[in-house]
């Protein structure tokens, strides 16, 4: 987890839970919740966010979950010994990253099924999400072992509300392949996908990157597609760059370094005001994906349309359409 924080005074050190037991907030505020504190934890995995910068971010339920339980497994020990540090939590930890969850799982599977109380935290945010977690998790339910989650800071939906894009229907789809050739076949399989097409696009993406891959999601989507950097949520530089792709790759471009943590947001491509240049440059196919989407038509009126408007007939370009396909097989 970085170390810079906005406000390293919040969430003091050694800060315990209220003296009663949390309570519940919303429908029924006179339950307690499951970790009361007068009795011990219950057995089971807890899935604990942790903060995604900013130490203020953790929950009274985190801490209070982190101190009680038996063992913390991590991502990263070193790196969540800072955490714990900071908070005076002495719970033992054991790592449980990519490398070794599968055999990790197992083990703490085990611990599990005598009654151990187990925490799975990653190096910052919510474990499983692009980090390691998954494995544990599926193994845990498999073993019918009760998994409770302990919720946080999340990098990807923090900056989702704070993009102005729509936030009813999105598609999170985590890092982008590294290599070029898989990335932009990966953004040209959405672009025929007129459902994720309509919806707000989320990936997480390194800073040495994202001019890549703002030129490729160009190419596929056009200069005006309006997209959101966050960056450095939650931390003293936080920043929120907005504007279509033309835009931010000459805002990114102009720095002399682009440093920090990134989620790239892109409004929902379908909904995106179509440049001349972008429709030149459609393809048949995604043309038809794309009425399909903002027309709610199926794909033989989207088919009808076009020939009516290109003064081409239905069947020429259902063949078109066809031999596009072909080729992207
Ligand atoms: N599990 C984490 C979560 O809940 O957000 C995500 C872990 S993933 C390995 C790390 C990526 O999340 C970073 O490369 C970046 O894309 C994004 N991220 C994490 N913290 C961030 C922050 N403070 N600001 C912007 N993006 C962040």
């Amino acid at each position: 987890m970085p170390s810079d924080t906005r406000n390293k005074n919040v969430g003091a050190p050694g800060a315990g839970p209220p003296q009663t037991g949390p309570r519940l907030w919303g429908g029924d505020l006179a339950s307690e919740t499951r970790e009361s504190n007068d009795s011990p934890l219950a057995p089971g995995l807890y899935l604990v966010a942790t903060p995604i910068g900013n130490l203020g971010d953790i929950t009274l339920r985190a801490l209070d979950v982190l101190r009680r339980a038996d063992r913390i497994a991590c991502e990263d020990t070193r790196q969540t010994q800072k955490l714990l540090n900071h908070f005076e939590i002495a719970t033992p930890t054991i790592s449980c990253h990519e490398h070794n969850e599968r055999e990790r799982a197992a083990e703490l599977v085990v611990a599990l099924q005598s009654g151990a109380r187990i925490a799975l935290v990653s190096d910052a945010g919510t474990p499983a999400i692009s980090d390691p977690g998954g494995w544990l998790v599926r193994a845990a339910i498999d073993a019918g072992i009760p998994v409770i989650p302990i919720p946080g800071a999340n990098a990807a939906l923090n900056a989702l509300i704070a993009s102005g894009f729509a936030a009813t229907e999105f598609h999170f789809l985590g890092f982008l392949p590294e290599k070029a050739g898989a990335r932009r076949s990966l953004l040209e399989d959405l672009a025929h996908q007129p459902r994720a097409a309509s919806a707000t696009l989320i990936f997480y993406e390194a800073p040495h990157r994202i001019l890549e891959t703002l030129a490729d999601l160009e190419s596929v989507w056009g200069p005006n597609l309006r997209i959101v950097v966050a960056r450095e949520l939650t931390k003293i530089h936080e920043e929120f760059l907005r504007g279509t792709i033309t835009e931010l790759r000459a805002t990114l471009a102009s720095r002399d370094r682009i440093r920090g943590e990134i989620v790239l947001l892109v409004e929902a491509p379908a909904q995106s005001p179509a440049s001349a240049e972008t429709t030149a440059n459609e393809s048949l196919a995604m043309r038809v994906a794309r009425m399909q989407s903002e027309e709610n038509i199926d794909e033989k009126e989207a088919l009808k349309r076009l020939a009516r408007e290109m003064g081409q007939s239905k069947s020429e370009l259902y063949r078109e359409l066809q031999r596009q396909r072909a080729r992207r097989r």
